[in-house]
């Protein structure tokens, strides 16, 4: 099959309809995301994306990002659900959408680019006439819509004496550098500079196009489903691994998650998580909502169960401490491993879904833990939501947080955005625990 060939060009105007099994949907999401990861890593050199996409695991894969295929629209869509309230995956996914748009286009020859351009002003009609669209990519289809009209009405000139009028605010790259003519607002571009022009207009319509989704009232439900929470969740993840293992290339393999090295890699776990390791280490009991909390985590990132078991029976085999005997009233109880051990071997082998009604239970994503801790006072919940503005502080200052990063989060906390202060303190952890350890983290955020 000729890949590069079959990589038309489309601007994922309209999401596909229809129904798909839920594990391929995440799989066509975890598919073309590792390949956007693999493209931007070409820094956008032609060769190396040609060589890229002739890879042979590139071309097992590539249904999911050849045009003209439902799974390419599908694998799209699902990284827009994915990253529409992750910044950092929203930045990346239009970069990267917008280099292999640019790779596309740079592939066709003049034939399959004016057919692309019918089907692309079809496309434009029809939504602008169809859909409910937000004022910003009503005005940006509407502009391809004119300038493909340009284009419908001179395409038989001689292609050199084609001149598109277009806003300039559509064509900013050609106005920082100097490339083209400007008159009372409108820039005058040639054909020679069309394929540019295009890639500016995909890069505006993905933009559009996300906050269309953000404005959309099925989002809230989509969002609430526990099932596409999960998808995105884990897709998150692998976008915030992949980022890492690029930052910091050096970094070697993580080794299997075991009881003896969840020490090591809790530097790297959200704060939520790492609070309830020290609380556990230092008393060696967790009260039951911080227990589950902790076992569902520890399971999320790949702790088998029978590592899970030895990892509480080590702590609970531990008389609780914290030098009185109001020790056990903290953690609310008076257990120890050698009378009950039935009891917790059963909770932990549930919670892995090995007893009972065999659910396969999820780590609790944060929406859950940042109201709960306002609800209750258990061990759990989100720090950053739910602790007194001194206890966050001096937590941070514990955890080695330089000042100037300690200010940071507090006032991304004032501005109750505590996703982006979680990934603040996410990474200034990994800068100063990575400085020392050429150990791989295990990131995890829990949206
Ligand atoms: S934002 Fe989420 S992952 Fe981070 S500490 Fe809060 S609950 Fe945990």
């Amino acid at each position: 099959m000729d890949v590069i060939k079959l990589m038309k060009m489309t601007f994922y105007i309209k999401p596909p309809r229809g129904s798909i099994p839920l594990e391929q949907f995440q799989e066509l999401g975890r598919k073309r995301l590792q390949f956007l990861q693999k493209l931007v890593s070409t820094g956008g050199s032609f060769d190396r994306i040609k060589s890229l996409v002739e890879e042979a695991s590139v071309v097992e894969d590539s249904d999911c990002f050849i045009d003209g295929t439902m799974k390419d629209r599908i694998s799209h869509f699902v990284l827009r659900l994915a990253s529409v309230n992750n910044r950092a995956m929203h930045s990346f996914l239009i970069q990267a959408e917008s280099l292999l748009f640019s790779f596309r286009v740079s592939c066709h020859t003049l034939d399959e680019k004016q057919r692309m351009l019918q089907d692309l002003y079809r496309h434009t009609t029809t939504t602008l006439s169809e859909r409910f669209l937000t004022s910003d990519l009503n005005n940006v289809l509407a502009t391809i819509r004119s300038v493909l009209k340009q284009y419908r009405k001179e395409r038989h000139k001689n292609l050199l004496d084609l001149v598109f009028q277009v806003p300039f605010y559509c064509a900013l790259d050609f106005v920082r550098n100097r490339e083209v003519e400007l008159q009372n607002g409108v820039a005058y571009l040639q054909w020679s500079q069309f394929d540019k022009l295009l890639v500016s207009f995909f890069e505006m319509t993905i933009t559009s196009g996300f906050e269309q989704m953000a404005s959309s009232a099925c989002l809230f439900h989509l969002q609430e489903d526990l099932r596409l929470k999960r998808v995105c969740r884990r897709l998150q993840n692998i976008f915030l691994q992949n980022s890492y293992k690029k930052e910091y290339p050096l970094a070697g393999p993580r080794s299997p998650l075991t009881q003896s090295n969840i020490d090591d890699l809790s530097h790297y776990f959200p704060l939520c998580m790492n609070h309830l390791h020290s609380l556990l280490r230092r008393h060696h009991r967790l009260r039951h909502t911080g227990r589950i909390q902790y076992t569902l985590y520890l399971k999320e990132i790949g702790l088998p169960v029978e590592e899970a078991i030895k990892f509480w029976e080590k702590e609970y085999s531990q008389p609780p401490t914290c030098g009185h005997s109001s020790s056990l009233s903290r953690t609310g109880c008076s257990h120890e491993w050698s009378k009950d051990h039935r009891r917790y071997v059963y909770n932990v082998r549930h919670l892995y879904g090995c007893e009972g009604g065999r659910k396969d239970y999820s780590a609790h994503c944060c929406g859950a833990l940042q109201t709960r801790l306002v609800a209750t006072s258990d061990d759990g919940g989100c720090p950053f939501a739910g602790f007194d503005k001194s206890y966050l502080r001096s937590i941070l200052l514990q955890r080695g947080l330089k000042e100037q990063d300690v200010g940071e989060i507090e006032s991304l906390v004032a501005k109750e955005d505590f996703r982006g202060a979680c990934i603040k303190y996410f990474w200034s952890q990994v800068e100063r625990y990575n400085k020392k350890e050429k150990e791989r983290p295990c990131p995890m955020l829990l949206d």
